[in-house]
Formats: C-alpha cells, sequence, structure tokens
C-alpha cells in the first residue's frame, strides 16, 4: 500500500519503520517527563592521581526509566541533542553538580573534590551557555575551579570561533577544562595552544589496547608527552587492569579513571568509598581499589 504524500514522494508503509517511528516518539515523550518527574541520577566515577588519593569524579548521567530500568546515556543523550531537550537536562546536570560540591564544602577533606560535568555541542553552543554556568557558580557560591568541564575535540571545532570565545570567558570565571576522547578527532596542535585547556583526557580505546597494540601504546605515550610539554596534566579514561595502569604511570600519566578503581556509582556508595579510603590511604602498589 503506497500513497502519494507531499510533492514528488511517494510514501510507502514500511511496519518495521513505523515501529522505530513510534519507538522513537515514545521515548522522546518520556524523556520530556523524565525531567519533570526527576527521573535523571547522576553517578560519580573517582579520578585518583599518582599518589592513589581522590582528587574527584566525573559526573555520568543515568535515566532511572519507570518500566526500562536504569538507561545509559548513550540511548538517550542523542535524541536530548536532536530534540532540543539536552538544553534543560544539561542544565540539571550543571546545577546538580553545583549543589554537590557545595554539600561538600562542609567536610574538610571533600570540600577540595572536583567534579568533572561532559558537555554536549548544543548545550555548549547555545547563546547563553556562559551565562547558565556562571549562575550555577553564583547561586551555590561554590569556587568555580572545583568544577570542570568536559569538551570533546568535534564540539570545540564545531564552531571554532564561538569556542575560543567561550572558553576563554569561563576560564576568566575560574572554570577548568578536560578535553574528552582526546586522539580519536582531530584537533590541530594550533588550537590546543590557543584554548584555555587544563587537561587531555586519552581516549579509552587506545588505554584498552595498551599491551595489545604497538601503535596505540604508542599514541598513549604521546599524548601523555604532549601534555607534558604543554605544562597540562594528562588523565586516562578506561583504565581496567593493573598493567595498563604500570604503562601510564611509566610515561608520566597524572591522573587515572575506570573501573580498576571504581564504576560510576550513585552518590551515596561514592561517599563511602571515600570515607574508606580516607581511612586507610592506598599503598603503593595500588590494590585494586573496588569493582
Ligand atoms: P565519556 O564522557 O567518554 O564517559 C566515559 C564512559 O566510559 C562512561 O560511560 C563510563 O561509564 C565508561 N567507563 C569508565 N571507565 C571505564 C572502564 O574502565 N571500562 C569501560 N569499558 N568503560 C568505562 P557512560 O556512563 O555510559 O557514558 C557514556 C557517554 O555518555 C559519556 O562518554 C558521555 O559522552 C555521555 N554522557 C554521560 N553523562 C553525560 C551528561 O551528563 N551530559 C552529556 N552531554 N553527556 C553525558
Ligand atoms: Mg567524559
Ligand atoms: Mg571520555
Ligand atoms: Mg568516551
Amino acid at each position: 500500500q503506497a500513497k502519494k504524500g507531499g510533492r514528488n514522494t511517494l510514501l510507502f508503509y514500511d511496519p518495521a519503520m513505523q515501529a522505530a517511528l513510534e519507538q522513537r516518539a515514545a521515548l522522546e515523550n518520556d524523556l520530556r517527563r523524565a525531567l519533570l518527574e526527576d527521573q535523571f541520577v547522576l553517578y560519580y566515577q573517582m579520578q585518583i592521581n599518582r599518589d592513589g588519593r581522590i582528587i574527584g569524579a566525573e559526573v555520568l548521567m543515568r535515566w532511572q526509566h519507570p518500566l526500562r530500568g536504569l538507561v545509559s546515556p548513550l540511548d538517550f543523550i542523542p535524541l536530548a541533542e536532536e530534540t532540543g531537550l539536552i538544553l534543560p537536562i544539561g542544565n540539571w546536570v550543571i546545577e546538580t553538580a553545583c549543589a554537590q560540591l557545595k554539600q561538600w564544602e562542609a567536610d574538610a577533606d571533600k570540600s577540595v573534590l572536583q567534579l568533572a560535568v561532559n558537555v554536549s555541542a548544543r548545550q555548549f553552543h547555545q547563546a547563553d551557555f556562559v551565562q547558565q554556568v556562571d549562575q550555577a557558580i553564583c547561586r551555590h557560591r561554590i569556587a568555580p575551579n572545583r568544577l570542570k568541564l568536559e569538551l570533546t575535540e568535534s564540539l570545540v571545532l564545531d564552531d571554532i570561533e564561538d569556542t575560543i570565545v567561550k572558553m576563554h570567558r569561563l576560564k576568566e570565571i575560574g572554570i577548568s577544562f578536560s578535553l574528552d576522547d582526546f586522539g580519536t578527532g582531530y584537533s590541530s596542535l594550533y588550537y590546543l595552544t590557543k584554548l584555555p585547556i587544563d587537561q587531555l583526557k586519552i581516549d579509552q580505546s587506545f588505554v584498552r589496547n595498551i599491551g595489545l597494540t604497538q601503535s596505540d601504546a604508542v599514541i598513549v605515550q604521546t599524548i601523555i608527552g604532549m601534555a607534558i610539554n604543554l605544562n597540562i596534566e594528562s588523565i586516562a579514561e578506561g583504565v581496567e587492569t593493573e598493567a595498563q595502569q604500570a604503562f601510564l604511570e611509566t610515561h608520566g600519566c597524572h591522573v587515572y579513571q575506570g573501573f580498576l578503581y571504581s564504576r560510576p556509582i550513585p552518590r551515596t556508595e561514592f561517599e563511602r568509598l571515600f570515607e574508606r579510603m580516607r581511612q586507610k590511604p592506598p599503598t603503593l602498589p595500588r590494590a585494586k581499589l573496588l569493582n
């Protein structure tokens, strides 16, 4: 069965496509409701320094869907970007992270923790992004250097003029920046020196292959060396084995994140883990801390 739809277009009835469209519409509908009904939660994945101390966490979003259970950001961020829902959702993440930082300020040890928040392209490039971040920081009265924004190379290059202006304005406020999934994009050395970047985050695809693929080990080593020469920090994401950690340590990587230390976990669990590590500081070589 075919029917005429608009000029020169024939719409064919395709049950599979129809089902996919309906599923997408349902998901979009659910996503709209999720914000109103408070179904999003933040998970925290610790980041540790060379001494094995927790210096902060990456904030990773989860959607507690009433029927589907815990939904991965990989399954809803793209739709949120397409529909523009990422604007209120992304703002909620920043707000919640700032509120968390404020709460930790009351505790001497936790007050030094940094939170790294992922920012999507559409969110960053919206007109009032700088203002939103500034307002969140002022409203919660937190030290701006506790907030780190994770930007991907593609976001940065999407609209390089806008990026340069906004990053410098945010930097003036005191925000720091990590370049996420580094090595997978096309950023040139030229831009790296033009942007106020504090940290290069080595993509987990390279970290995973450290002991397996010689070229990936070379890439990891090169990124760490580049960070050292640019006088910025390097962080490895997706560290899963002691062998990967040892390689990273040998080459001078500054900060570590991955399942070897902890998976992303809810706030209360993260706080408990932090307390446990505070009482018993890790000894070198670092043992597996939690999984
Ligand atoms: P990402 O920012 O590159 O985050 C790293 C991802 O790697 C996370 O997946 C994390 O759970 C996972 N991971 C961490 N350690 C390991 C490891 O040792 N092994 C393996 N195999 N994986 C590890 P997750 O939480 O599913 O997030 C996926 C992506 O969704 C993130 O990639 C980020 O791009 C996006 N995302 C998450 N939260 C937010 C958010 O609040 N806002 C925006 N715009 N994007 C977000
Ligand atoms: Mg990230
Ligand atoms: Mg990443
Ligand atoms: Mg990644």
